[in-house]
């Protein structure tokens, strides 16, 4: 966990432009945007996976989906977005903290 980047975010230890922080979700600009509009949306605390949750941690990210839905117009995402989790190798997944990458501000092409 010391070596993870996103928690390092969360401590503060590594700058970061945060758009939204509360008590257990942090959302931040993604360094290397490919869309418009692309947040991150990480939990305070450290899992990587989905296959990670457990009771909690599954009620947590029902908040956190709650959260991003009440925060839609003030992210700039209130024409609609797109949430994505990337998983494992093949997704590409390079950061090992569970996110949520938030892509919006212009028409999202679909396959
Ligand atoms: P993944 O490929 O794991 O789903 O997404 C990781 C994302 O984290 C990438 O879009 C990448 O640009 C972003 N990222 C990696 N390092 C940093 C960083 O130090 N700061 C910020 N803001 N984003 C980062
Ligand atoms: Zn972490």
């Amino acid at each position: 966990m010391n070596d993870c980047i996103f928690c390092k975010i969360i401590a503060g230890e590594i700058p970061s432009s945060k758009v939204y922080e509360d008590e257990e979700i942090l959302i931040f600009k993604d360094i290397q945007p490919i869309a418009p509009i692309h947040l991150l949306c990480v939990a305070k605390e450290h899992f990587a996976y989905l296959s990670d949750l457990d009771e909690a941690r599954a009620t947590l990210l029902g908040r956190t989906l709650k959260k991003i839905g009440e925060l839609k117009d003030s992210l700039g995402l209130g024409e609609g977005y797109r949430v994505v989790i990337n998983q494992g190798e093949n997704a590409g997944q390079t950061v090992h903290h569970l996110h949520l990458h938030l892509l919006g501000g212009t028409t999202l092409p679909w396959g």
